[in-house]
């Protein structure tokens, strides 16, 4: 994310983080108008507070200066006994109602912060998701985590417990810099005389803090993004003894997370101990004036307490500031971290006039489709191709010719750029996306199960399935028997990623998961590489029940699975080179004829040409 360079980049960020805020926070109006009554009434009586002491000072200690109050005259009037005793009452009444008071702002604003956060939350979640895979591929997920739970908490945190005591802050400095005026401009002027060099101390130390915040929320992220890799890898990791190097990139950004974490302590300490000083200095001036003023006559004793009172808690918002500048900082490099997100707008979206698909008869075409995924490296390039309702295709090819992307193109996790994709003759970006997505059932090389028991992992993304639909779909993927064989058959709970199951097992309940949402068209991505030879005939005993009577079309390197396709489309330099069925292409016997002589060492299908492999 660019970083903002001058005051106008700094308001546009403030604008963009608001623009992601309003809304979460105008469903919230009755809290906000509950919360800032409390705010007002405490602050009111926060102002009161000094008062009764100034009574006893000036309406009961003898005084040369006049006996007056300008702000309550009618308390001039007063016997001493009165005095004596409304003042001590009045400041417990006081005392109280302020702190009843702050119990309600203080609930009322947590209360806001944690509803306000955890809808921007829920919004950065579902925002994520729907963000295109052309983003998911460039982003780290560890660092999106942060993003999502740390950079989150970060800003609810400080939110409640540092920006909103802030923003009392200043409502009381507000006020009592009002009655202090009131009560003797003059002492008022020379207390605000330090102000310009606080400012300037904070837009200077501020920019460094700010920096600094920036940088660490950063190195946060990098840190969790490596953890969270080496962690998703660890069998990997472990086998090609690479602890050492995952450690050391771990601990050199730890260490550089800390250095800024210090940093950010430093300068904020900085400011804070600044800020004392130029209250400090205030504070003596006006002793010291105020003192003089008391000596002339001109103020009286009481006026000298309230107006020193007043200072020492009128300038709180300087010192909350200095105190909380570190955090505040911290929380504001986490806001930008957040809309940073919330802008990405997802490649793939519905277009504004998408409808839903119809029931699909799946007939598949390719016409002219160009994609790249990085711009000038071509993937696909004018590309076509038909594939007839319930004919089984085969995507045969060299590795990294293109075989998968045409899968995702189906899907729709990316768009071409030129030429249309479409199925029964309409282009597949009329209609809505789960529309379109809950019609095509896959079946990939790596099965993720979710941390479910197995009912639910197979019914995953399919509506209204009862057992009954769930047992027949593991039947047809021949996951049926193990499944029972499991201690708690149908219940038993897979581990994060169905550690606990073989890779056989796993892909069987993939292909169950794919039967049971029963649609028209099925896309498989090697499903059955890396297994033994007992498995991989199950699971394609499995896969051939379940490709009956759908368009199906299977990306693979096994050309001996091309045997019983309807049509094989060979792909090299990005477009179809070869197509048609088994026969025709062993008897063209072009570049698919000769892999699959050297895959099979089938001498009846070499009658020429060179042998040579495939090269994944
Ligand atoms: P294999 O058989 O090895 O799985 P494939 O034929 O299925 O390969 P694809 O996975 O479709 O090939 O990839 C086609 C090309 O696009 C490759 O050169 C690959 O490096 C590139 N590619 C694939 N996915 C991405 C991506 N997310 N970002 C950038 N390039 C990609």
């Amino acid at each position: 994310m660019a970083r903002p360079k001058n005051t106008h980049d700094s308001f546009s960020r403030f604008g963009q983080v608001l623009r992601h805020f309003l809304p979460a926070l105008s469903k919230e109006k009755p809290l906000i108008a509950g919360a800032m009554v409390a705010l007002f009434s405490s602050v009111t009586f926060r102002l009161l507070e000094p008062w009764p002491l100034k009574f006893i000072l000036d309406l009961l200690i003898p005084n040369k200066a006049p006996r007056t109050n300008g702000l309550f005259p009618a308390l001039n009037n007063l016997e001493p006994n009165a005095i004596l005793i409304l003042a001590p009452l009045s400041l417990v009444v006081v005392v109280a109602l302020c702190a009843t008071s702050d119990y309600f702002k203080t609930v009322g604003f947590a209360l806001l912060g944690n509803r306000v956060m955890t809808r921007i939350r829920g919004k950065l979640y579902r925002h994520l998701q729907a963000l295109s895979l052309s983003f998911h591929d460039k982003a780290r997920s560890g660092d999106l985590l942060v993003r999502i739970i740390g950079d989150i908490k970060l800003m609810r945190d400080v939110a409640v417990t540092a920006l909103l005591p802030l923003m009392a802050s200043v409502l009381i400095l507000v006020g009592m810099f009002t009655v202090m005026f009131i009560l003797n401009w003059q002492l008022t002027l020379l207390s605000l005389a330090v102000m310009p060099l606080f400012g300037l101390s904070t837009v200077r130390l501020g920019k460094r803090i700010h920096a600094a915040a920036r940088k660490q929320r950063q190195r946060e992220g990098a840190m969790a993004a490596t953890a969270s890799e080496a962690i998703n890898s660890v069998k990997v990791v472990q086998a090609l003894s690479l602890e050492d190097h995952f450690e050391s990139s771990f601990s050199s950004q730890n260490k550089r997370s800390l250095s800024e974490g210090v940093k950010t302590r430093r300068l904020a300490a900085r400011l804070e101990r600044t800020a004392d000083i130029l209250i400090a200095i205030a504070t003596a001036a006006v002793m010291g004036y105020g003192a003089k003023l008391v000596l002339d006559n001109q103020l009286t004793a009481g006026d000298l307490v309230v107006f020193l009172t007043y200072m020492k808690r009128g300038f709180r918002p300087l010192q909350d500031f200095a105190k909380y500048a570190g955090r505040l900082a911290k929380a504001a490099a986490a806001g930008e971290r957040i809309v940073e997100l919330l802008d990405q707008t997802p490649d793939i979206q519905d277009a504004p006039d998408a409808i839903d698909a119809p029931p699909l008869e799946g007939k598949v075409e390719f016409a002219h489709v160009d994609f790249e995924y990085e711009e000038d490296v071509p993937t696909t390039s004018d590309l076509s191709l038909t594939i007839k309702p319930g004919q089984y295709a085969v995507i045969a090819g060299d590795s990294g010719a293109g075989k998968s992307t045409l899968l995702s193109l189906m899907l729709r996790l990316y768009d071409p750029q030129q030429g249309v994709i479409s199925i029964d003759g309409t282009d597949i970006r009329d209609w809505t996306l789960p529309s379109l997505r809950g019609q095509i059932s896959v079946v990939l090389q790596d099965t993720i199960l979710f941390a479910a028991d197995v009912s639910e992992n197979i019914a995953l993304g399919a509506s209204d399935v009862d057992q009954e639909q769930i047992e027949a779909a593991a039947r047809l993927a021949n996951a049926h028997e193990f499944i029972k064989n499991l201690p708690q058959g149908y219940d038993t709970v897979l581990g994060e990623r169905g550690v606990n199951l073989s890779q056989g097992q796993r892909q069987r309940i993939a292909i169950a998961r794919a039967a049971v949402r029963n649609a028209p068209i099925l896309l498989l991505d090697e499903p059955t590489v890396g297994l033994d030879e007992n498995n991989e005939r199950s699971v394609r005993d499995a896969l051939r029940r379940l490709a009956r009577g759908r368009t199906t079309l299977l990306v693979t390197h096994d050309l001996r699975q091309t045997m019983d396709a309807d049509v094989i489309f060979f792909i090299a330099d990005g477009c179809i080179s070869e197509s048609g069925t088994h026969q025709q292409l062993l008897k063209e016997n072009g570049t698919f004829a000769q892999l699959y002589r050297s895959q099979t060492g089938d001498p009846q299908a070499a009658p020429q040409g060179t042998p040579h492999s495939v090269t994944s």
